[in-house]
């Protein structure tokens, strides 16, 4: 037997998610259908009103509703550091630290052969271009202690530090293969203040 049309259409819209297979995508539509209507509303406005609101920074890539994003454009920032992340959920962890007043920059993913990523399927042509004003002296690399991660940090670092700039590595007290997105307060603090030159 087939679910009506309605519900089979909310399935496979949940199944396009990451992560969520048929049984919870089946699961989550059957929810959906018991929720309160004003509920139910409000999710899909939050989900129009997410894609239509939100850009990505031209400067940084982060996703902001203004452009530049408010970290860009904010001057008491400390404009000599960038510090690089894989994607925009690593700088509102990195803001949450409340210990870091430099800049970001935004890679949107890593490099992956598997994946066949290479280095101009992610942001790295607008860091280079960033990092051409004289002003910035430091790039932190922060991407996730994983494979890729590490490779597109060596990538990174082979890329800058001949041009003269600083380039440093998060100290791991991160575990091995970890993501920065699960790492706690304390444990940043002392991965951004126990960087290494690279
Ligand atoms: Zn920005």
């Amino acid at each position: 037997m087939q679910y009506p049309e309605p519900i089979a259409k909310l399935i496979e819209s949940y199944m396009k998610l990451p992560g969520i297979g048929s049984k919870t995508a089946t699961r989550l539509a059957f929810y959906t259908i018991d929720m309160q209507q004003d509920d139910v509303t409000d999710f899909a406005k939050a989900l129009i009103a997410a894609q239509r609101d939100l850009h990505y920074c031209s400067i940084c890539g982060n996703i902001t509703e203004e452009d530049p994003c408010l970290i860009c454009a904010d001057k008491s920032r400390d404009q000599s550091t960038v510090l690089v992340v894989e994607g925009p959920k690593d700088i509102m962890t990195m803001e949450r630290m409340h210990e870091y007043h430099g800049l970001y920059h935004v890679l949107q993913g890593v490099l992956s052969p598997i994946e066949g990523k290479g280095p101009e399927d992610i942001n790295i042509a607008s860091l280079l271009k960033r990092l051409q004003n004289d002003v910035i002296k430091e790039v932190i690399v922060a991407t996730n202690a994983t494979p890729e991660g590490e490779a597109t940090a060596t990538y990174l670092s082979r890329l800058i530090k001949p041009a003269g700039i600083k380039v440093t590595r998060l100290a791991h007290g991160l575990s091995v293969g970890s993501d920065i997105e699960y790492a706690d307060e304390m444990t940043l603090l002392k991965a951004v203040e126990g960087r290494q030159e690279m």
